[in-house]
């Protein structure tokens, strides 16, 4: 495993899912900040915190939901250029037009491998 030197922030509330999200993202050399809720996720990016180079961003979260996070967060000049992909297992017709009109700059619908989330990540930071 070579390190990549970038962050993602996992926001994801099934620890199951963060467990083998955040188990690939450092297989693959990414460092991991997790959050489980939507809380979490705001402090995760408050300004004494260094900004992730990415955010994996569940939408269904306790407390200030997924979509909530993103507005806020592209709402502020400072979090607004960190990329944000948006997980959900809506999968509906609509859902993804909801997570870009909320904010999210791409969109990956589960179930998704923690491969495929990884090389999403990647293409994302233009590392593939
Ligand atoms: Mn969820």
């Amino acid at each position: 495993m070579t390190p990549t030197g970038k962050t993602v922030l996992l926001v994801e509330d099934n620890p199951h899912n963060r467990k083998i999200f955040s188990g690939m993202l450092v297989h693959s050399g990414f460092a991991v900040v997790e959050a489980e809720d939507g809380n979490q996720a705001l402090a995760a990016v408050a300004p004494d915190k260094a900004l992730p180079d990415v955010i994996l961003m569940d939408l269904s979260i306790p407390g200030v939901d997924g979509w909530e996070v993103t507005r806020r967060l592209k709402a502020d000049a400072r979090t607004r250029p960190v990329p944000i992909i948006a997980l959900t297992a809506h999968a509906m017709r609509g859902d993804e037009e909801r997570a870009r009109a909320a904010g999210c700059d791409h969109y990956l619908a589960k179930p998704i491998s923690p491969k495929k989330v990884v090389e999403e990540v990647r293409k994302i930071l233009g590392m593939s």
